[in-house]
């Protein structure tokens, strides 16, 4: 097996083959499937990924493998495997998915370095190496003489770490030990020869005469409040010596979490959990939706099966939405299963990252809780994977490989025969649908544990506002209520849903909202044109000057941000005390936290914030949430508005009277008819599924019809139309029948970065070829896209139409 199969990192082009590389001498022994190595590529050289070994090539003239970047392999065969298999469904390169599953540090080529373990017994030739050193860079290695497969030895026997050095920063910590070099008695013997005046010296052999264990040097000079001058002549005289630790850098103390146990759980949590406790023990596959609504314990049941799991002696992956992965969640995790926690959260540093990442990898922990990419976790005994908020839009990726992370945990969740769980208060139509098809097996939890009822939701109806004269940004009721709260020392939420802002064109007297005749989304203003469009089908027509249902002149597009509303509310509640939470005071690393820490410490009245307060916070004294704009969010051009503004309320209801104190709610709205708003104010899921259920049926959408968007960018306009009608023909002589193919239409954000935007949407049911007939195209535009660089970009069951 003299061949490397290599996919090589090249991404311009549109390679995604493998190449063969002849494996030289010095890495026989070594190199393995799912190693980085360095090869020559053209006149470049360039890393790739070892996909396999092989005996003959078909080429001749193979050339030699440069180097080997890794001693031990980075990815598994299952995620190689796994890699190929979201590459080709996302269409994207395969190098590009591997590289996608690793943590940055290991995206790049890096210098490492060889670190000895404590009382490692080395082999001849790496204790000669080392030659009392703790650390030797990793050149000094490949200028030696010893073999590669001497230095895996020693790495899989534990007696040596590789480490990658990040941008001239140690990624390692270490820390420096001291320990007694000899047995007590010679340490007492030596005690009675040390000279009374040297009472430091006395002191701290005194210390190891009854301490025997390694203590931190730190540590130890300052328990005895001494120098390092004391250590030395006992380190001298080898009575004691000295070695470096790794620390692993913790982000989260493990100490610091207070233990958790099982709680008794409910009826229905127990129903829920059985099915899934009984899948864990026969190593089965399902998937599991778990329909709980906010506060019904879908967590505690969540800990319970990892529990199981950990039993087994298998592994877990959590995850959770990036902003709901706040220190309160983590220490739910940490509580019950301490140090056997990873954790694996964007706002880490790439050095801390890359630490959680290795614990994984080298098996140090069972349990992984992480945003999107932790899917990715290099388990190899995987038990059970749990989707947190499943409903989530952040678990689609934006960027190729533009995966699902339902999607991977479910091929994952087959390969390892193991459950799926996905829980959330509003499950996905999709997801949902499935449910219903027995495709997911549904779990319900309808009560909250406390048995408090959901907070009760009232409609205010903002046209009335209006025509009573009031025009700022807060109801009478809102107002009122706010006052009563503060008050009574009670704290409220503030949800200014900002998404969509300034774009729909709304009349303020009675709420009408302009939409497309053929597609039934609103239009988008152009301030530039003063022109109405629609983002599916090309449909346009002028901005009105009076409103088309009740020819008032009020009709206008909305603009307003936290930053007014803040200052609104100093006017209206000169008294409050408000800490305002969105993109500009969360910035900063951290401040996201601070702030909450701030409110939960109770040092403002009023929360305000976007869409990020609404999830998984959990304020003992919170009792009341407004919504200023519940409407805001039906009017983006998503077929999915709807959707999203049914589970924005119900999450952020679910903020309210979560402990003792029960809650409320007051939504403002201009549409307060509307079915999403006024089912969400019931909490009635049910009925918001079946009615968006014939919605989508009627204009052909997931979950009826799979969609797929192609979107063609170009500096010209006419040669990006050009193109996008070209590719909508093309795809036209091949499809079926019944799929649609919609184009060219203008993408929402027309233009960015001086490009103009085309795209092409496909709604299709059944078209298992459609992948190929993408590619094929993309093949032919391969010239285009280079030359003139015309950039096509295929997103397959796109969540974010813009
Ligand atoms: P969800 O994740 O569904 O919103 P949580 O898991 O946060 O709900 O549970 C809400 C609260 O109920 C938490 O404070 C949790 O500790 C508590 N809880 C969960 N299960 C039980 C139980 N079986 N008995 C008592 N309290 C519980
Ligand atoms: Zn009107
Ligand atoms: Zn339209």
């Amino acid at each position: 097996m003299k061949i490397a199969k290599v996919i090589v990192d090249v991404q311009a082009k549109e390679i995604n083959q493998t190449f063969d590389y002849l494996i030289p001498d010095k890495f026989m022994d070594i190199l393995s499937v799912g190693m980085r190595v360095v090869v020559p590529f053209g006149p470049r050289k360039i890393s790739g990924f070892v996909v396999g070994r092989v005996a003959e090539s078909s080429f001749n003239q193979l050339k030699e493998i440069i180097d080997v970047l890794d001693i031990t392999p980075v990815l598994t065969s299952e995620l190689l495997d796994l890699g190929k298999w979201v590459a080709e469904n996302t269409l994207t390169l395969y190098i590009t998915a591997y590289q996608a599953m690793l943590p940055q540090v290991l995206k790049s080529q890096y210098k490492k370095e060889l670190i000895k373990s404590k009382d490692a017994e080395l082999s001849m030739g790496l204790e000669h190496l080392f030659a009392g050193r703790d650390v030797v860079a990793f050149e000094e290695f490949e200028h030696s003489e010893i073999p590669y497969s001497q230095l895996q030895k020693d790495i899989q026997a534990g007696n040596v770490s590789v480490n990658y050095l990040v941008k001239s920063k140690i990624t390692k910590k270490q820390r420096t030990m001291i320990r007694p070099a000899k047995e007590v008695h010679f340490l007492e013997e030596a005690y009675i020869e040390i000279p009374n005046n040297a009472k430091k010296q006395r002191e701290l052999l005194k210390y190891f005469i009854q301490h025997q264990e390694p203590i931190e040097q730190k540590k130890l000079l300052q328990t005895l409040n001494t120098t390092r001058s004391t250590i030395k002549p006992l380190l001298d005289k080898f009575l004691l010596e000295t070695y470096k630790e790794e620390v692993f850098r913790n982000p989260y103390d493990d100490d610091s979490f207070e233990k958790t146990t099982p709680l008794e759980l409910t009826e229905q949590q127990k129903e829920a959990i059985t099915p899934v406790k009984q899948y864990i023990a026969n190593n089965e596959h399902q998937v599991v939706l778990l329909h709980g609504i906010t506060g019904s314990g879908k967590t505690e049941v969540y800990l319970q099966a990892i529990q199981d799991v950990i039993h087994k002696g298998k592994e877990a992956i959590v995850l959770v939405p990036e902003i709901a992965l706040t220190p309160q969640m983590v220490k739910r995790f940490k509580g019950r299963f301490g140090a056997n926690v990873a954790v694996l959260h964007s706002a880490l540093s790439n050095g801390e990252k890359y630490d959680e990442w290795r614990k994984i990898h080298r098996k140090e922990v069972k349990v992984v809780v992480g945003a999107r990419s932790a899917i990715f976790a290099p388990f190899e005994n995987i038990g059970i994977i749990i989707i947190d908020e499943e409903h989530e839009t952040t678990y689609k990726q934006e960027d190729q490989p533009r995966y699902h992370a339902r999607d991977v945990a479910i091929k994952r969740g087959e390969y390892y025969n193991c459950p799926v769980v996905l829980g959330s208060a509003t499950p996905t139509l999709e997801s949902y649908a499935r449910a219903q098809k027995g495709v997911y097996q549904l779990a319900t939890l309808n009560k909250r544990t406390n048995n408090q009822p959901m907070p009760d939701v009232s409609i205010v109806d903002m046209r009335e506002e209006l025509h009573a004269g009031n025009r700022t940004m807060f109801s009478r009721e809102l107002k009122e209520k706010m006052e009563q709260a503060i008050q009574r020392g009670e704290q409220i939420v503030l949800l200014l849903n900002r998404r969509g802002y300034s774009t729909f064109v709304m009349c303020r007297d009675c709420g009408h909202v302009t939409e497309c005749p053929h597609c039934d989304i609103a239009l988008t203003y152009h301030k530039k044109s003063n022109q109405l469009k629609c983002h599916y089908c090309s449909y346009e027509e002028r901005m009105p000057s009076e409103c088309p249902s009740c020819t008032s002149d009020l009709i206008r597009y909305f603009g307003t941000g936290t930053q007014r509303v803040e200052e609104a509310l100093t006017q209206v509640l000169p008294e409050a005390r408000v800490i305002r939470m969105d993109v500009d005071t969360t910035r900063r690393k951290g401040a996201h936290e601070k702030l909450l820490k701030q409110f939960s410490d109770k040092q403002a009245d009023i929360l305000l914030g976007t869409q990020m307060i609404a999830k998984g916070l959990d304020f003992e004294n919170v009792t009341l949430v407004g919504v200023l704009t519940a409407d805001s969010m039906l009017h983006i051009p998503d077929f999915r508005s709807s959707e999203k503004t049914f589970q924005l309320l119900t999450q952020v209801s679910g903020r309210a009277g979560r402990h003792k104190l029960t809650g409320e709610v007051i939504v403002q709205t201009y549409t307060p008819d509307h079915y999403s708003i006024e089912l969400a104010s019931r909490y009635d899921y049910n009925q918001f599924f079946q009615q968006e259920m014939k919605m989508r049926k009627t204009f052909h959408y997931p979950p009826y019809y799979y969609l797929a968007l192609i979107t063609v960018s170009h500096q010209n306009h006419v040669k990006v139309v050009q193109v996008t009608q070209q590719i909508v023909q093309q795809l036209l002589t091949c499809v079926e029948r019944n799929t649609v193919v919609l184009g060219p239409t203008p993408s929402p954000i027309a233009r960015m970065k001086d490009r103009y935007r085309y795209q092409c949407m496909i709604k299709y049911r059944n078209e298992p070829q459609l992948r190929t007939y993408i590619r094929k195209i993309l093949d032919q535009y391969r010239d285009e896209i280079r030359k003139e660089d015309v950039l096509i970009t295929v997103d397959m069951q796109p969540y974010h139409l813009m």
